[in-house]
């Protein structure tokens, strides 16, 4: 099964794809992390892009994807999180795979901008926690779960949030459109273990 969550940055859409991934065996591959671990000359011009608030070009955006996708763990489906972005990459992808189900989840962009102002992660284990919101570490700056630093995405600025919401009603809202018979709403403003609840029960 071929799964793509779709939703305004902030969502929960990472947290629940890597989630259900795992509940369902499939494979979590996230764009935005693909983009992160790029070593080099790639990952430096990434980097740039990412830290402008811009997009990654469709054509090296589906090459880099391709790649990822050809790897064993994929053999039972994946849940694709952060791609496609926009129209041309939807109809890209039906080029590759079959997708089943496409589900959205739903916040408002005050909402949106609220989480992801305080977002932050461990630069260890990627571990996600939200000063402004839940879940909040224990102690201040440090991981619960492996004592790693908590950091802030350099694109995590107001400014660079902010285009990516518009980016997100311009370029992304489209692609609804485009898989409406597999569509599938869900409401993100409620807590994390009733998304997922949600999201099981529909797929099931
Ligand atoms: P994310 O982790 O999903 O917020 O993605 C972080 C950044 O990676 C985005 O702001 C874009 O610059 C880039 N990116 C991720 N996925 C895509 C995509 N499908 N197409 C183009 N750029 C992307």
């Amino acid at each position: 099964m071929n799964i793509i969550f779709v939703g305004i940055q902030g969502s929960g859409k990472g947290t629940q794809a890597s989630v259900i991934a795992k509940e369902l065996g499939l494979a979590h591959i996230s764009t935005g992390d693909l983009f992160r671990g790029a070593k080099g000359e790639l990952g430096q011009k990434l980097k740039e892009i990412m830290d402008a608030g811009q997009l990654v070009p469709n054509e090296l955006t589906l090459q880099i994807l391709k790649e990822r996708m050809i790897q064993d763990d994929c053999e039972n489906g994946i849940i694709l999180d952060g791609f496609p972005r926009n129209l041309e990459q939807a109809q890209d992808l039906e080029k590759e795979i079959k997708i089943d189900k496409v589900i959205e989840i739903k916040i408002s962009d005050d909402e949106s901008m609220k989480r992801l102002s305080g977002r932050i992660s461990c630069e260890n284990c990627k571990a996600n926690y939200n000063i402004l919101t839940t879940p909040k570490p224990a102690q201040e700056g440090i991981c619960d779960k492996c004592g790693g630093k908590l950091i802030q995405r350099a694109d995590d600025t107001p400014i660079a949030i902010q285009k990516r919401i518009d980016a997100y009603h311009e370029q992304t809202e489209p692609i609804l459109e485009f898989y409406k018979e597999k569509l599938i709403e869900i409401n993100g403003e409620q807590k994390i273990e009733n998304v997922k609840k949600d999201i099981l029960e529909t797929l099931n």
